[in-house]
């Protein structure tokens, strides 16, 4: 048997496609160039290609992609913002960040994703926008979200950090691509997002030219490249590095492929972990996912944890504290009990292993790991 199963291993898929990227990386060394240039344009044009969104601009991380996606729609003081309790502590912070209030709406309870009945309860005077995330790297109920909006008035802020390359199939029947379907979609390129880079980078994509042409000022301290000394608006410096748009260019080729392959995983794990009854496994229809995680509900979670570790299997709590009970938003005054179907979440989720390198043996190993914890703990 395997002696450690890692729960990721960028070093794997380094080492398939290392000649690529240290040519890439070469390249830009060669050139001299850093920050910006041909690279990053490139870059921007493949990934507006690939989402099927007329401009994509490339910033510092997944955080900054939201926080300006945010500051270019005038979201201020005073405003609220409606999103998930159950998500990474940076779709809200961003919100806080810029003096508005972040209101929570509770999950669906099967896809851990925002449920679109619970936002139209949050809506008032003050609402400005909704930020949901697609989860795990499934797409959040677009459809409804979109249609509550449009009611509303509301702006739509995709946080799309965890689901680059998932589609979803709208009322009309066509398939979009996760982020092209708000105002704004927003990437994160950090290493463990299933199009990683080799350090921090992020992307903000729209069909709206006026967003992008404020994100493009925004990232750059409020000025055009074509005239650095003449600052129009407040900016900040939010820009993607050359060396980053190089590697993620190579990677992008790949994505696609690689999705699959995480859902090919997802797949065996359903087929398996099934016949566990402690166990409910993630539902997932075809391309709407494409497993940044996989994430079961566990009885016993703690239990089968600290015996998967003991077989060397490394596992992760997305997230172990749902964003209304952390301390960081103590001033909102939520209390225990506000969103039961997050707090439940927090309590049984456990993600597995899950990335295209890994071996089908690895995997056998993980899933015999699991019901033997449940075999002998009844
Ligand atoms: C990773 C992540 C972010 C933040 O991205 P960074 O590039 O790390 O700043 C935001 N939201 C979600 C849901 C994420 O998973």
């Amino acid at each position: 048997m395997p002696n450690k199963i890692e729960f990721a291993n960028l070093k794997k898929q380094y080492n398939l496609i290392k000649k690529e990227i240290d040519a890439a990386i070469k390249k830009v060394l060669d050139r001299g160039e850093f920050v910006g240039g041909k690279e990053v344009e490139d870059f921007e044009k493949e990934m507006a290609m690939f989402c099927g969104v007329k401009y994509a601009i490339g910033v510092n991380s997944g955080t900054d992609a939201l926080f300006l996606s945010l500051k270019a729609l005038e979201i201020k003081t005073g405003d609220e913002v409606i999103t998930t309790p159950f998500t990474f502590i940076a779709t809200a912070e961003i919100i806080s960040n810029l003096g508005a209030k972040p209101v929570f709406a509770d999950i669906d309870e099967k896809t851990f994703n925002i449920d679109s009945k619970e936002i139209e309860k949050k809506i008032t005077k003050k609402t400005k926008a909704i930020i949901p995330v697609h989860l795990f790297g499934q797409t959040a109920e677009m459809d409804k979200i979109m249609t509550i909006a449009k009611k509303h008035n509301l702006y739509v802020i995709e946080d799309t950090a965890q689901a680059v390359g998932a589609k979803r199939q709208m009322i009309n029947g066509k398939w979009q691509m996760a982020g092209s379907i708000g105002n704004c979609g927003c990437f994160s390129f950090f290493p463990l997002k299933n199009l990683g880079g080799y350090g921090d980078g992020g992307m903000i994509i729209t069909n709206d030219k006026k967003i992008a042409e404020k994100i493009r000022l925004l990232r750059n301290h409020g000025s055009s490249s074509k005239d650095k000394y003449r600052n129009l608006i407040l900016g900040i410096n939010s820009r993607l590095d050359t060396l980053q748009a190089a590697v993620l260019r190579v990677k992008l080729k790949y994505l696609n492929r690689w999705n699959n392959k995480r859902r090919e995983i997802a797949d065996y794990y359903n087929k398996e972990l099934k016949k566990v009854k402690e166990i409910i496994v993630p539902e997932f229809r075809s391309k709407n996912h494409v497993f940044n995680q996989y994430t079961i509900r566990a009885k016993n979670r703690e239990g089968l944890k600290g015996y998967l570790e003991k077989k060397g299997i490394e596992t992760k709590i997305y997230y172990p504290l749902a964003l209304h009970l952390q301390p960081t938003f103590k001033y909102l005054k939520y209390k225990k009990g506000d969103f039961p179907f997050s707090e439940k979440a927090s309590k049984e989720v456990l993600s597995l292993p899950i990335y295209p390198e890994l071996a089908k043996k690895e995997q056998d190993f993980i899933i015999k790991s699991i019901k033997d914890f449940y075999k002998k703990n009844k």
